[in-house]
């Protein structure tokens, strides 16, 4: 769909584009939007889509399906860790762990960690040079370095950060469910006080600003993850759209259709204002690699 339309991140007529209610790089390649403007897009897969999509926890999952990012990518979550000094590991697609080169000098000795025998040479060939050294005396230094090393195997231990910023999490979720609210209600849904409210959220998150929080958005409750039992070995994601009993309208989200990313967003305090004639709306995406 080309053209303009008034863009229901930043309110302006701009020109469209086409915009995944659920991230292009967790498999969706059906569920989209064409009321988003370019920037709003491109400010809310930076600063909103990125750290869900980018996190630890789930590049581990899109390794498994072979989902590819924005560069054509498939992620690999282990490339880069720290060993206990906190130096530096790389870890290529094959799992062979490499130290990242570089050379440390305390006092009058150098400090070498690099990948291969030959790169540590080429290094401190390199510093000596640049320290003054004349070639006589460089050979001599590295001829100190003892020959075992040359065969010596790397087998470290790495460790790996994966911790969460819920609040981060949240506002990926907050924008799944904005969109697809928009997506099943349309103008009715716009005009919502609370839509209002988390589309000014999500506006300033397009500008890298996260201020302002949005506190009705929450993970799914354990209990409901009985309920995705019997679907575990499907890859898909699942919406659902809610008239609770309170009279507020609800989108559950479920990624992966895990219950740890699994989260309940709450769209509107006034469900009757919306011609919906379920109590249980449901979506499935499936995931394409
Ligand atoms: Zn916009």
């Amino acid at each position: 769909m080309e053209g303009k339309c008034k863009c229901i991140i930043c309110g302006e007529i701009k020109e469209s584009t086409e915009e995944h209610i659920i991230p292009k790089s967790l498999g969706n390649n059906e569920l989209k939007i064409f009321f988003v403007c370019k920037e709003c897009n491109s400010g809310l897969g930076t600063h909103v889509d990125n750290y869900l999509v980018n996190h630890r926890l789930i590049q581990i999952i899109r390794q498994n399906l072979k989902l590819k990012g924005q560069s054509g990518q498939i992620p690999n979550p282990f490339k880069e860790g720290r060993d206990k000094e906190g130096n530096i590991i790389r870890v290529d697609n094959l799992f062979v762990p490499s130290v990242v080169p570089k050379v440390e000098q305390q006092g009058n000795r150098l400090r070498v960690f690099a990948p291969t025998y030959e790169q540590a040479v080429e290094l401190v060939t390199k510093k000596l040079k640049r320290m003054g050294y004349t070639d006589e005396k460089i050979q001599e230094c590295l001829n100190t370095i003892p020959s075992d090393l040359k065969s010596k195997s790397f087998q470290p231990e790495i460790e790996y950060d994966a911790t969460i910023d819920f609040n981060r999490f949240f506002l990926a979720a907050l924008k799944i469910a904005y969109e697809y609210g928009y997506y099943k209600l349309g103008e009715t849904f716009y005009a919502d006080e609370t839509a209002q409210r988390i589309r000014k959220i999500l506006y300033k998150a397009t500008k890298g600003n996260f201020d302002e929080k949005y506190d009705k958005v929450m993970l799914l409750p354990p209990d409901f993850s009985e309920l995705l039992k019997p679907a575990q070995n499907m890859y898909c994601h699942m919406l659902v759209l809610h008239k609770d009993i309170e009279n507020r309208l609800l989108v559950h989200i479920i990624l992966f259709l895990s219950s740890a990313f699994s989260f309940s967003v709450c769209i509107s305090d006034d469900a009757s204002k919306y011609k919906i004639h379920q109590d249980c709306i449901t979506e499935i995406i499936l995931i394409n690699s």
